[in-house]
């Protein structure tokens, strides 16, 4: 029988781009690297910036964007298998997005918050997680959550540039809010995932990462017996 594999789509920027070693071995042989510590205050200001532009117009995310509202949050997408001719294995994606607009047309923007100072390579770093989503909602596995068509993707940049005294005494971080819009080419992501399948389906996992400490880690404790 021909595997299925899971794929999330934040392994396909950080994990991927990292090591595919790593990916390999996460996604083949479920074999995760032990966890790294990631500051909960991240996960708080993400879920707060959720909330702050729930339900606003999409003008607060950019006035660049067409007329519509900020629709939807947090939502579990689980797309359909995606299959090549040429590979045995195929997949799937499977994960949360952080924000959904619609628009007015009919149409709809997938939208990843950063706390983080906007520069133009986080758009290429961060297309593969957005068309992730993006097809998901597009190609959703038979009762599972659908929105279509995406015609917009892109990342709402918060970069901290100042603090100040609220009236009721508290400190505000005052964030300095930028658009960076994601060209969505539905065919440049499908290359990507023939390549993703080829690495996949090979029978050994590609080379380690040689600047990764981990690994390191574990040759030195077989080479020194320890
Ligand atoms: S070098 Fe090793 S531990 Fe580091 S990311 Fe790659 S496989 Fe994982």
């Amino acid at each position: 029988m021909n595997t299925l594999y899971k794929l999330s789509p934040s392994d396909l920027t950080f994990l991927w781009d990292e090591c595919q070693r790593c990916f390999y071995l996460k996604v083949v042989h479920k074999f995760n690297r032990p966890a790294m510590a990631f500051p909960k205050i991240f996960t708080l200001i993400d879920l707060m910036m959720k909330d702050f532009f729930y339900d606003l117009p999409a003008d607060e995310i950019s006035p660049d964007l067409p007329p519509g509202k900020v629709a939807y949050s947090s939502k579990w997408v689980y797309s359909q298998p995606i299959s090549f001719a040429r590979h045995d294995a195929s997949c799937y994606i499977r994960g949360i997005f952080d924000t959904v607009l619609e628009f007015t047309d009919g149409s709809f923007a997938v939208v990843d918050f950063k706390t983080t100072k906007p520069k133009a390579e986080h758009i290429n770093f961060y297309t593969r997680q957005l068309h992730a989503y993006a097809y998901a909602l597009e190609n959703p596995n038979p009762g599972k959550f659908t929105l279509s068509p995406i015609s917009k993707m892109g990342l709402l940049c918060v970069e901290p540039v100042a603090m100040s005294r609220t009236q009721q005494g508290n400190l505000a971080y005052e964030g300095e809010v930028t658009w960076l819009e994601c060209p969505k080419d539905d065919d440049k992501f499908l290359n990507f995932f023939d390549m993703v399948l080829e690495v996949l389906d090979s029978p050994d996992a590609p080379p380690a990462n040689p600047k990764c400490s981990f690994c390191n880690y574990r040759d030195n404790a077989r080479q020194t017996g320890y």
